[in-house]
């Protein structure tokens, strides 16, 4: 097997150099942090995808109450452990992310929000906490980190969730705009960003922003790290760069039978074989076929896996997961998930297959947060490549 992909370890390389980066950082000023974040071409790493130096400075800028800087560790998406990882191998460095931040934006305030079952990270992330805490007194920046501990709801990694559940209100999204930058926790200017994200700013301010820049393709800049499961002899968690075909990925991770790979998640796009070869992995762009529309999740499927069975749990997946707030999600994941049921019973014929796949789309359209939008990626991408696995 040809291991072509180089593995980086800007993230996981373990430098115990906090306070250097930190004093060195909060001698500069705001303006220039931002500059190297946004030259940088630093994305969110989470999702969706925007520009974190253009989040800073729009948070930076806005007026009025308290403001926060929250890290969003609510790692739920099925096939995604990377953010555990990171946590549990370099949390000073995603702490010194937050930190950078709060002083550019002039926060006070930062919160971990750390998915439930994450709970075992807590004593050790406790302990860095403190000891962070008292590099922060010896700098004289006034910011405390506090832990806020989810309890299990795949919706609370939407950020607008996420502060309902903080607030103490069910986790279901809010009407956007206002965005967070503007008004998120607690109705104040919220920077709100992924742990990796955060774990990048720390390289960035040590390396400057050109390392950064140097790796990954156009619209794609930098390093990413994804959690690789499925069939393949070496699942775990890889940092690689931007713009790799996922030809070359199954031939370093695969077990040479690939058919298909999941790439972000339940509520990503699965890719048959036939388009590996053109498939360029990043976010969406002039040279990218496959956007990253979670955190970098790639579970490899191979002839042996019915691609039906792979389907039918993503939508159990979204039925349980749906917050039920619109009928778009409510309603369209539970009749995906009957619809194909009944095709595979010979229930309803092939044509039916058609009107999912429409109410897939108008689910796109219309369903109010990202959970319902995204259930069409990989259901239409199932459906339209695997089609005569969907049939009775
Ligand atoms: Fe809730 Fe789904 Fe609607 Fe999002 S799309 S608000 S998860 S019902």
């Amino acid at each position: 097997m040809n291991k072509s992909l180089k593995r980086l370890d800007l993230i996981f390389k373990n430098e115990h150099d906090a306070d250097v980066i930190l004093e060195k950082s909060l001698k500069r000023s705001n303006e220039e942090l931002i500059e190297d974040l946004i030259s940088s071409g630093l994305k969110g790493r989470g999702g969706a995808g925007f520009p974190t130096g253009l989040k800073w400075k729009l948070s930076a800028e806005a007026t009025g109450k308290e403001k926060y800087v929250i890290c969003n560790a609510d790692e739920g998406e099925p096939g995604t452990f990377k953010d555990r990882e990171i946590l549990s191998s370099v949390p000073h460095k995603v702490m010194a992310g937050m930190a950078i931040c709060a002083r550019i934006i002039g926060s006070q305030k930062g919160y971990i929000y750390l998915r439930g079952e994450y709970k075992f990270l807590v004593p050790q992330l406790n302990k860095t906490i403190d000891e962070f805490h008292e590099l922060l007194d010896k700098l004289n920046l006034d910011f405390r980190i506090e832990i806020f501990l989810g309890c299990g709801a795949y919706i609370c990694g939407e950020e607008t969730s996420l502060f309902e559940s903080m607030e103490g209100h069910r986790g279901e999204p809010r009407n956007k705009p206002p965005f967070p930058t503007d008004a998120g926790y607690k109705g104040g200017p919220t920077v709100i960003n992924n742990v990796e994200t955060l774990a990048h700013t720390y390289s960035i301010f040590k390396y400057g922003p050109e390392k950064f820049k140097d790796l990954g393709v156009k619209d794609s800049r930098g390093s990413k790290v994804f959690s690789v499961s499925g069939d393949t002899p070496t699942p775990g968690i890889y940092e690689l760069e931007f713009g790799m075909t996922l030809q070359k990925f199954v031939d370093d991770f695969g077990d040479g039978d690939a058919k298909a790979v999941q790439v972000g998640g339940a509520a990503g796009f699965c890719v048959p074989r036939k388009k590996f070869d053109k498939t360029v992995i990043g976010y969406k762009g002039k040279l990218t076929g496959v956007s990253l529309p979670t955190g970098g999740s790639m579970m490899i499927f191979n002839s042996s896996r019915s691609m039906y069975n792979v389907l039918h749990n993503y939508l159990d997946f979204f039925v349980e997961e749906s917050c039920g707030q619109c009928t778009p999600c409510r309603v369209g994941t539970q009749q995906l998930l009957l619809g194909i049921e009944a095709v595979k019973r010979g229930d309803k014929s092939s044509l039916y297959l058609e009107q999912l796949l429409s109410l897939a789309e108008t689910m796109r359209i219309t369903a109010k947060c990202g959970l319902g939008q995204s259930v069409a990626n990989s259901f239409s991408s199932i459906v339209e490549n695997f089609r005569e696995e969907m049939i009775y």
